[in-house]
């Protein structure tokens, strides 16, 4: 067990760390955050900050010599250096952020569990394309399998002299075919060093331009009527990688039941109703089993809880938003507001 006083190294400089940081806080221990970018948001509200790149070796020795745990907000982080950090425990397993990285991979990974993704085929060039598109059908989306996040690195295909007028990137690529979805939810689960796991309500996400735009629980019900099926997924998927800590599983709701989408082996932005709307948030049970402390209760604290992404210049509004006293209100402290970025989220307790 590692105790409230010592100090969890965060790989990742973003608003998942920042508030990772500050659910540690809370609890009494310290952070340390780990991130190439100078100007890290996450290490505005920690104790500790190492700015170096992922490929410093001795940055990322000498951070771990000053950590008990590390953990990780940003699921690209480049798992060979982490090598670099032994013997200090890196939670959830690297494994899972191996998995995680590459679509293709994630996708087989989920396939070998039971799991229903999209149809997907690996592309490496003009034939590939060609070849998965007569095999999967369209329209479908063309996605690099690495580094793609909020819609980023994606192209949607309408047909085959569609894809052919495509300029292919030299990046690996999967071409997945189009999901005829009636609505999109994630699972998000803790899951400590004993196998125990905790759900927390699944949360009905609409997504505006790839973006996240709004999850609200509770879902609809005929999206929670598929809610079992893809915690059993979840359950396989974090067993199945000795996790340990906040896992987060995306799924489309179509007439055939859940979809996998995409796994984040991390606290995740659907996640963010649960710092007011749950008895315990993702962010403080994720601090809480990395530390192997026992789980705080996931209910609902709300009969129902939305949570709005205030995207670029959306957060300039804070003041009115502000105005109505039933807002939570939270700024990443961005500095600058460009269109696409995440500045922050507003949550709503809806009350009887
Ligand atoms: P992703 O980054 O893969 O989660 O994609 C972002 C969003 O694009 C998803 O949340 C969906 O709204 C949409 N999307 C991605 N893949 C598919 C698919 N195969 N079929 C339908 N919509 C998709």
């Amino acid at each position: 067990m590692i105790s409230p006083g010592e100090t969890i190294g965060i790989l990742g400089g973003g608003q998942l760390g920042r508030m990772l940081a500050m659910a540690a806080a809370q609890l009494g221990y310290r952070c340390h955050i780990y991130a190439p970018e100078a100007d890290s948001i996450a290490a505005e509200v920690s104790a500790a900050f190492t700015n170096a790149d992922w490929h410093d070796r001795e940055a990322m020795a000498r951070f771990a010599n000053d950590c008990a745990v590390i953990t990780y907000e940003f699921e690209n982080v480049p798992v060979g250096p982490l090598a670099a950090l032994a013997p200090v425990p890196v939670l959830p397993h690297p494994r899972a952020l191996e998995t995680a990285q590459d679509r293709l991979a994630e996708k087989r990974f989920v396939s070998q569990l039971g799991g229903t993704p999209a149809p997907f085929a690996a592309v490496d060039s003009d034939a590939d394309l060609a070849a998965a598109i007569r095999q999967i059908g369209s329209p479908g989306i063309l996605k690099t399998r690495r580094d793609g996040y909020d819609g980023k690195g994606q192209w949607r295909i309408a047909s085959l002299e569609d894809a052919a007028a495509l300029d292919l990137p030299t990046t690996p690529l999967i071409y997945e075919g189009f999901v005829n979805f009636f609505a999109e939810f994630s699972v998000i689960l803790c899951r400590g060093h004993d196998g125990k796991i905790a759900y927390w309500d699944s949360a009905q996400n609409v997504h505006e331009h790839g973006i996240l735009a709004t999850s609200t629980v509770p879902a609809q019900p005929n999206v929670l009527e598929q809610v079992p099926a893809a915690r059993a997924l979840a359950a396989k998927v974090a067993d199945a990688l000795d996790y340990v800590g906040v896992l987060t599983i995306e799924f489309f709701a179509t007439d055939a039941g859940p979809v996998f989408n995409e796994m984040a082996p991390r606290v995740h932005n659907s996640g963010h109703w649960t710092i007011e709307g749950a008895l315990t948030s993702q962010f403080e049970n994720h601090v809480r089993a990395i530390c192997g402390l026992p789980q705080g209760d996931t209910r609902l604290a709300a009969p129902a809880v939305e949570m709005r992404n205030l995207i670029g210049d959306e957060a300039s509004d804070w003041a009115a938003i502000l105005a109505d006293s039933a807002n939570h209100l939270h700024l990443y402290g961005k500095g600058e507001a460009r269109a696409g970025r995440k500045m922050g989220h507003v949550t709503r307790m809806l009350l009887p």
